[in-house]
């Protein structure tokens, strides 16, 4: 079977303590590689070896460091089928997804900030007629990257890639329940000639690699996705070592739909941003508004669409929905369907556990399910389920879609659909959330500022907020 190991100093290095986790494919519910269960020790090696390579890689010109970025993303599009069948398998997404979303972003992440360090510029202001003050931009040395399960290397690449390209070394951690994409990036940034230390993976759990990243003195930067509960607890173990920190975290999306909206586009965007990834994607809109009078036609239609995904084994190319990426996330999605039944929810589809056969008899495969009738205070409207379940819910008028919407302690991103387009301004402006789409769902300008409001996160990801990110500002104030 094999064994994963982690990448540090250019070499792949088991974990000191020799002790693996496993890893398991969920839509067969078995074991297939092991996973380093790394520690402190580990992580410390890791950031020794990104220390030392520090100096050389931040003095080496931004062209050279972007040809080396550049011949990364051309290695993750020459290996897309492997890449795209690892994920596939490590998460139990239907590896279309995989290859057509997951990983030609990821190549995407590296060439656009490959590009992007070209053209990042410093600001110079003249104080009167005797001083000039100018702002130099410089890497902050080792970065600490911590990423989650459900876009494993879209994620990983999206901090990794302007860590790099502005010229920090780093230590970064992938998820223990989705670490190959990873493994094989690592094969991918040598080739790439990419110096060694440069990029340091460290894989193993949270509570032991992840939280040494975030305590460790000499990791100054640290750039985190995942869910809101751990940024609580890396924001306190941060702060008082003034530690440069952003949090990219969990949501509970509205996706609110006018009467006078293209339904048809609606409801088939709804039916993805409902479901797409088992629902397991941070952007999914899991709370659907409606206005009362499109509510049951939308209801009924969407419903119909709903039941007709086919649920199945990820590697086949038909399969619309396949396996949740854990034991125990099968078991926190069902126990929400439990509650929503409590609370006086009515289940239109799904509901259930899918029963599957042969390879995936034992997987984790849950039917896409709809929900009415719960009120917006209650818990299944209020959390973060991070599954293939959505709420419908109607409502009347714009007050009460921005107050429904913004009535969460999330503001990660907001759906919004009308044909009007004085509207769209007005209740895009009033929603609280990070990103706001106006009839369209997960489509990304890579320059945009990414991030949460409320406790969807502090800080912003993406474009030159990144750059910046990642780089500390120094004033230098010249007399003349
Ligand atoms: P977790 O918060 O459980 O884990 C995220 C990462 O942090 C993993 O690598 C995890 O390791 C690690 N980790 C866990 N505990 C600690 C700790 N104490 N210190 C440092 N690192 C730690 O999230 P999930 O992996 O379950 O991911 C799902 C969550 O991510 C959802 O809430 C989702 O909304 C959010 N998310 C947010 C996005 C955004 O852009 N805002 C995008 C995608 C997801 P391990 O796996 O070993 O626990």
């Amino acid at each position: 079977m094999l064994h994963i190991t982690s990448f540090i100093d250019g070499k792949f290095v088991p974990p000191i303590s020799g002790q693996f986790l496993d890893n398991v494919d969920p839509a067969a519910g078995t074991v297939y590689s092991k996973v380093p269960d790394s520690d402190a020790r580990d992580v410390d090696a890791a950031v020794k070896a990104a220390q030392a390579a520090f100096p050389g890689w931040a003095a080496t010109p931004a062209a050279e460091r972007s040809r080396i970025l550049l011949a990364i993303a051309q290695g993750i599009e020459d290996n897309l089928d492997d890449l795209a069948r690892a994920e596939c398998i490590d998460t139990g997404k239907p590896l279309r997804l995989a290859r057509t979303v997951d990983i030609p972003r990821a190549a995407s992440n590296f060439r656009f900030f490959a590009t992007a360090i070209l053209h990042f510029h410093s600001e110079a202001y003249r104080t009167d007629q005797l001083a000039l003050n100018y702002t130099l931009r410089q890497p902050r040395g080792v970065a600490g990257l911590i990423s989650p399960w459900n876009l494993p290397l879209y994620l990983f690449t999206w901090k990794v890639a302007p860590a790099l390209a502005t010229g920090n070394t780093a230590v970064a951690k992938p998820s223990e329940l989705t670490p190959m994409t990873a493994h094989l990036l690592a094969d991918i940034c040598n080739k790439a000639g990419l110096p060694p230390g440069v990029l340091n993976i460290v894989h193993g759990l949270g509570s032991k690699v992840g939280a040494a990243i975030v305590a460790h003195p000499a990791i100054r930067t640290i750039s985190f996705t995942g869910g809101t509960a751990t940024g609580a607890e890396i924001a306190r173990t941060a702060a008082p070592l003034f530690k440069k920190v952003t949090l990219e975290l969990g949501g509970k999306n509205p996706n609110v739909i006018f009467a006078d909206a293209d339904m048809e586009t609606a409801l088939a965007t709804g039916l993805r941003s409902s479901f797409e990834n088992q629902g397991q994607i941070c952007l999914c809109g899991s709370r659907i508004l409606v206005e009362k009078p499109a509510y049951s036609a939308f209801v009924e239609r969407l419903v119909e669409r709903t039941t007709k995904l086919k649920v199945g084994d990820p590697l086949e190319e038909d399969t619309d929905q396949g396996a949740v990426v854990s034991k125990n996330h099968f078991d926190k999605v069902m126990s929400y369907l439990r509650l929503a039944r409590e609370e006086g929810g009515k289940i239109l589809c799904g509901g259930e556990a899918a029963k599957m056969s042969g390879r995936c008899a034992a997987g984790y495969f849950i039917r896409p399910t709809v929900i009415v009738d719960l009120p917006m205070q209650c818990r299944t409207n209020q959390e973060e389920i991070f599954g293939p379940v959505v709420t419908i819910t109607p409502f009347e008028g714009e007050e009460q879609a921005i107050e429904m919407a913004n009535g969460v302690p999330y503001g990660l991103s907001a759906t919004l659909w009308t044909r009007d387009l004085n509207r769209a301004h007005r209740v895009a402006e009033r929603l609280e959330s990070g990103t706001v789409w106006v009839n369209c769902w997960l489509l990304r300008d890579l320059r945009t500022p990414f991030g949460g409001m409320k406790q969807s996160g502090v800080g912003r990801e993406g474009g030159e907020e990144a750059l910046r990110f990642f780089t500390e500002p120094k004033t230098v104030c010249v007399k003349y």
